[in-house]
């Protein structure tokens, strides 16, 4: 971390202090989460969806349970055991890391699993909003 100076004006408080060194603390952590953001092909989905570091606003709107929050987790972070993750421990090329689950021949990772999995189709009449273009 760089050194931390007062300037000519600052208030030379402990307060003062502390704020200025955990607002630089932040600021370095936010450029080395966006940098590992931006260079982990498994958080493909992750960069797409969290732009920015923070709490989202559905932790908080929708009163989830620590389990739901769990998977929402797991899923953006892609660690779920979808065919691209285990594809991706043995090297497998990607388009041969095909969803074993149904019979589209679509490689399984989280938009198939929600979007055009044939064997959610159930799921996505329950929970999805009515919309053509998701089915
Ligand atoms: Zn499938």
């Amino acid at each position: 971390m760089e050194d931390v100076y007062l300037s000519d004006g600052d208030p030379y408080t402990d307060t003062y202090f502390m704020e200025l060194i955990k607002a630089r603390l932040q600021s370095k952590y936010c450029e080395i989460w966006a940098g590992d953001v931006n260079t982990l092909s498994k958080l493909e989905l992750y960069k797409t969806i969290k732009p920015s570091i923070g709490v989202e606003h559905y932790v908080k709107a929708f009163y989830l349970t620590t389990q739901q929050r769990r998977y929402i987790a797991m899923c953006r972070g892609g660690i779920l055991l979808f065919e691209i993750e285990k594809g991706r421990w043995s090297n497998k090329p990607r388009k041969q890391r095909i969803c074993k689950q149904c019979d589209n021949g679509e490689v399984e990772d989280i938009y198939h699993f929600i979007l055009h999995c044939t064997c959610n189709r159930n799921l996505r009449a329950t929970y999805l909003p009515p919309n053509e273009s998701l089915h």
